[in-house]
């Protein structure tokens, strides 16, 4: 049913583990060429040779526009091209509001939405070049959707990557360049590893399907987005998070079989 995605190239930041390593190992499966990108470069690297194929790493920091540059046109020099964008590197360092400081307000702004923001601006003009591009925004349900408390200063930056989402989007819409997000609940990453197994069974007491997402879910929707297919789809963002935010209430929970 899916045109294939063979040959293409895509860059996905905070690819050295966790989702964006899920979303590179997706889209290389599907024959996509993927550059894996983190602050890290021996990680980054090993990513790489984990997904195995054509895929090769490159350590950037998303929130240094010099950074960014570099990023695309070392992917340029490589290969040629980019034609999908997985912004998805993001940190979320918990700080309750009472005691948040301003520089904790901005490492978290400044990885999450000005990391964003300059991902996206540093693959355009190759994008611009081609006429078509995929930019996919890893967001999250916290922040757009819902509230945690500890997450005030997060969930603005992944509110922010909304609202800067929507305008990209129509103003690269004529390029035939679309630019999504991915919305996803709670998803078991290594990050949750030695959280213990009462924690894990409360989060998943909260998601009416009772399990957590796993990388693969966000991956899958991400290389739909990522797809010919999804070519008319743009400024959306899908929610990817069995159903967690669906219940209005605890009662809502409580009343499933
Ligand atoms: P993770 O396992 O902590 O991985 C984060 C990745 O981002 C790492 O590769 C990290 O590598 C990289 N990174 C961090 N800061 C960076 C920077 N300044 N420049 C370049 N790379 C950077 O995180 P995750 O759980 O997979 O989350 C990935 C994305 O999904 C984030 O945007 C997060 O907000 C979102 N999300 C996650 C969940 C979830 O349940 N896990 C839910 C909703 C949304 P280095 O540290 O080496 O740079």
């Amino acid at each position: 049913m899916f045109q294939s995605l063979a040959g293409r190239v895509a860059i996905v930041t905070g690819a050295s583990k966790g989702i964006g390593k899920g979303m590179a190992k997706r889209f290389a499966d599907a024959g996509v060429i993927v550059m894996t990108v983190s602050r890290n470069r021996a990680e980054a690297e090993q990513a790489a040779r984990d997904i195995g194929g054509d895929a090769f790493g490159f350590a950037a920091d998303v929130s240094d526009p010099a950074s960014t540059v570099a990023m695309a046109e070392f992917c340029l020099k490589q290969t040629g091209q980019i034609d999908i964008l997985a912004a998805n590197a993001g940190i979320f360092p918990p700080a309750p509001l009472a005691t948040m400081t301003a520089e904790q307000f901005d490492h978290v702004m400044h990885t999450n939405m000005r990391g964003t923001f300059l991902s996206v601006k540093s693959c355009l003009p190759a994008m611009t070049a081609q006429k078509d591009g995929r930019i996919i925004l890893t967001s999250s349900i916290t922040g757009p959707i819902t509230g945690f408390p500890g997450w005030a200063h997060y969930g603005a930056s992944k509110a922010a990557q909304l609202g800067f989402m929507r305008t990209a989007a129509i103003e690269l819409a004529p390029l035939n360049i679309t630019c999504n997000a991915i919305g996803p609940g709670n998803i078991y990453t290594e990050g949750l590893d030695g959280m213990g197994q009462a924690y894990l069974e409360k989060m998943e007491a909260a998601i009416p399907m009772r399990r957590l997402g796993s990388i693969e879910d966000i991956a899958n929707a991400a290389l739909f987005l990522a797809s010919r297919e999804a070519s008319y789809i743009t400024g959306q963002m899908l929610v990817v998070d069995g159903g967690q935010i669906l219940p209005e209430s605890q009662g809502a929970l409580d009343a499933m079989a």
